[in-house]
């Protein structure tokens, strides 16, 4: 590819903005990307600023998803715990045996089903190191 301003030097790159290829006279490096020197550097700036805020913001989503996935991990434990409990305690009682033994199991399965909703939002926020 040739300098879109100078048709017979090679250019170094292309521009992030209009995409044209730049020679090296032509090309200002914004370090993230190329730019035609004085006409596509504000242009480029920005859009380097724009696709860096945006990385930010799916960081941020996707930490946000990973903490609601381990708190829902949390209480998915919770859940399964106190099912046990009020399914042993089930065993103890006489009268309300059978009442306590239906939360106990409720409890249970309410538990696991959380559990694995928290497994399927894990699946969707990969890895952030959180
Ligand atoms: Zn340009
Ligand atoms: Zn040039």
């Amino acid at each position: 590819m040739r300098c879109h301003t100078h048709r017979d030097v090679d250019a170094v790159g292309v521009c992030r903005s209009c995409g044209k290829g730049v020679c090296g006279d032509c090309a200002a490096d914004l370090g993230r990307g190329l730019a035609c020197a004085g006409r596509c550097e504000e242009d480029v700036r920005r859009l380097v600023e724009l696709a860096d805020r945006s990385a930010q913001q799916l960081e941020r989503s996707q930490a946000l998803v990973g903490n609601a996935a381990s708190l829902y991990r949390s209480l998915a434990w919770f859940l399964v715990v106190v099912g046990l409990v009020f399914l042993g305690w089930s065993f103890t009682l006489e009268a309300a045996a059978g009442f306590v033994r239906v939360v106990g199991v409720v409890l249970l399965l309410f538990g696991l089903v959380v559990r694995w909703a928290a497994g399927r939002m894990a699946e969707a926020a990969p890895q952030t190191g959180a």
